[in-house]
């Protein structure tokens, strides 16, 4: 028993070995989403922009394709976007709310012919968006199809959006506030990730808002903090997958950002290798806890062994794994359904050694 409990205390070491060892050196990154833009921009948008330039801080500029008030007008786009710290990213169409948003739960037809007309209006100007956020932050499983179809392959929304698309990447806001960055950056970081801060023209539309960017710009260059743009991330090949915003959703990481242990807290997007390393500890947390209480509990009941018990786990297991990704909750229940399953078979496995001899008796 103790050589098993020193097997699980090794293979935690060297988790935390490898995660120290790879991210010793690793910093924050740090991500602007400038929402609620238009092709021609008005004053507030060109005196953000022009921050982010004076600083040489790169910014992407969520920029509504159709201006409902000044569609017929044929506007030519504002010179300050073709930038290169600027990366023009698609955000909705016209932004306007049909039902939870522009883009979610709509039909399908009306979806697609947004996502093209959009991507239409935008080439006719020189740009070619390559990642697309959600008006209000809305979407569903078809309109990730229909992104990939036009030729958008990353897209930008919350956390708690649709991950089921393989072939797309996705880099969620995690933060809201300018003030909130602030604080985040001026905490504590042990662990790597991006702090992904989405902002609105209208929230920076006084001298002091401007003045409150300005020191958070100049705190991100006195901190060395690296500023990307979404396309970026492609080149580098860093780990935006899928996979990375499902392993956020796991139970310890979940309660280590809300509760803001070690470090950690919700406004940073963790790195692939961190939320992979801490989701690995959690397995092996569970397992350690369910084959103790196993052994203290269960061994000698009979009842455990039963059929029906396993039936019943069996069913759980299958009712589960649909759900799996939901939330933190069910992502808990699938891991110690599974586990529990596998000490069940272990055990009548076991009995079923021990009763043989019996009979050949
Ligand atoms: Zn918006």
């Amino acid at each position: 028993m103790n050589r098993v409990i020193l097997r699980y205390v090794f293979c935690l070491a060297v988790c935390v070995f490898a995660n120290h060892a790879t991210h010793a050196k690793s910093k924050l990154q740090m991500v602007f989403r400038l929402d609620d833009c238009y092709l021609d921009s008005d004053s507030a948008t060109k005196k953000i922009l022009r921050l982010f330039i004076k600083h040489n801080i790169a910014v992407n500029v969520g920029m509504i394709p159709c201006n409902p008030q000044l569609f017929l007008q044929a506007q030519h786009p504002d010179t300050l976007y073709f930038h290169s710290q600027i990366e023009i990213i698609m955000h909705g169409y016209r932004h306007k709310k049909i039902t939870e948003g522009e883009f979610k739960n709509i039909p399908y037809w009306l979806m697609r012919q947004k996502v093209r007309a959009g991507t239409d209006t935008l080439n006719e100007y020189g740009i070619y968006p390559l990642c697309f956020a959600p008006p209000w932050n809305a979407y569903d499983k078809r309109t990730l199809e229909l992104l990939r179809e036009n030729g958008l392959y990353m897209i930008s929304a919350n956390e708690f959006g649709d991950r089921s698309n393989s072939d797309m990447l996705y880099l969620p806001a995690t933060c809201y506030s300018v003030q909130d960055a602030i604080d985040q950056i001026n905490g504590k970081h042990y662990f790597g990730g991006v702090l992904v801060l989405l902002i609105h023209p209208y929230q920076i539309n006084t001298q002091s808002d401007l003045l409150l960017l300005e020191k958070l710009l100049l705190l991100i260059k006195n901190k060395n903090i690296e500023t990307l743009r979404f396309t970026e991330f492609v080149k580098r090949k860093q780990n935006i997958s899928a996979e990375r915003m499902k392993l956020h959703h796991q139970p310890l990481i979940y309660g280590l950002r809300k509760l803001q242990i070690m470090g950690f807290n919700q406004r940073i997007y963790y790195d692939y290798l961190v939320v992979y390393i801490i989701n690995l500890i959690e397995w092996m947390i569970l397992i350690i806890i369910l084959v103790l209480f196993h052994i203290k509990f269960c061994v000698t009941k009979s009842y455990y062994t039963t059929y029906i018990v396993g039936i019943v786990l069996l069913l759980g297991v299958m009712i589960i794994i649909p759900k799996r990704e939901d939330s933190y909750r069910w992502a808990l229940l699938y891991k110690t359904s599974i586990i529990a399953l596998f000490i069940w078979v272990n055990n009548l496995l076991q009995l079923r050694k021990k009763s043989i001899p019996k009979q050949a008796r």
